[in-house]
């Protein structure tokens, strides 16, 4: 892909002849999932992907934690392009949702910002293992093993891993042949889903403890895809409204799954409120079912608004020709 130089991040604007339209696909990507969650690539290797794609400023979101933060900072200072240090917080919503809040410009060497997060992954994990026995309690058997490597390696444990354990174990199979979710994801969708039998809801942090935490470590905070989580629209926006009294400094209005429509509709809404508005395609892993490339969402010829998040990428200065 061609590149362009940053100036051109900031240009809004009418569509071109050709229906291409200024800024996109953006040079910015502001997530990307390493093996410190979910992701399928070392730090390291993330960042030399985003050159390749012709990525300029990157940040690293992994969940709950920012252990792949200087390893991707290093390595952004060795390849030309800068990383924000960063975060992706799964928070509580009233209503038990989980929800997602982006910390950016947080500094990854707060002991205090640490301890916290540790706190929020020993919950996820408490959580996770009572839908194993909850599963365990409906009859199923789990292939314990792949698991138990995921924790032994620190590495999170989530629902679709917990779904792949009981689809891999053979004793499932009539079962689930039965009940027609043979496949990981419809028996996601059948027991761990929210009113579902074994799901198993988080306890902490709500969404205010997560903007708290973000905040404390110098940051800012920004509400991930929103209409990947929810789809109403007029759910967004009160959603949007509401944490705003939170203390909220912006939103993900730009990302891979959003129509224009909904993009349009969130842009408005933080122009409106004076909220930043960014942007990312939420890169996973090359071989990922859905986020599989840099640079893959659109501005639709709107003008992200990144505020402080530009000025906190690493390394500060990058001579550029
Ligand atoms: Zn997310």
């Amino acid at each position: 892909m061609q590149r362009r130089p940053s100036a051109q991040l900031d240009s809004g604007g009418a569509p071109l002849r050709s229906g291409v339209l200024p800024g996109d696909p953006p040079t910015f990507d502001l997530q990307s999932h390493s093996l410190h969650s979910d992701g399928a690539l070392a730090p390291r290797e993330v960042v030399a992907l985003a050159v390749a794609a012709g990525v300029e400023l990157l940040a690293l979101t992994d969940h709950d934690t920012v252990d792949g933060v200087e390893e991707a900072v290093q390595a952004a200072a060795e390849l030309g392009i800068r990383v924000v240090p960063a975060v992706e917080i799964s928070a509580i919503d009233s209503g038990g949702r989980d929800l997602h809040i982006l910390g950016y410009g947080v500094d990854h060497h707060d002991p205090g910002f640490a301890e916290r997060l540790h706190g929020y992954r020993a919950d996820r994990d408490r959580r996770a293992w009572a839908m194993v026995d909850a599963l365990r309690e409906l009859g199923f058997a789990l292939e314990d093993d792949r698991l138990r490597n995921r924790a032994d390696h620190d590495q999170s444990i989530g629902r679709p891993h917990i779904a792949e354990a009981v689809v891999a174990h053979p004793a499932n199979d009539a079962r689930l042949r039965a009940e027609g979710r043979t496949d990981s994801s419809s028996f996601l969708k059948g027991y761990l889903i929210e009113g579902r039998a074994a799901f198993r809801p988080r306890q902490r942090p709500s969404v205010a403890g997560a903007i708290e935490s973000i905040h404390d470590a110098g940051g800012s905070a920004i509400w991930a895809h929103p209409f990947w989580d929810i789809s109403s629209a007029a759910e967004v926006l009160e959603t949007i409204d509401r944490f705003r009294g939170l203390g909220i400094d912006g939103i993900e209005g730009f990302y891979t799954t959003h129509t224009r429509i909904q993009t349009n509709l969130v842009a408005d809404h933080c122009a409106e409120l004076g909220l930043l508005c960014t942007g990312s395609s939420d890169f996973h892993g090359p071989n990922h079912r859905a986020f599989s490339r840099f640079r893959a969402f659109a501005t639709y010829g709107r003008t992200p608004t990144l505020g402080p998040i530009r000025a906190a990428a690493r390394p500060l200065a990058v001579a550029r020709p």
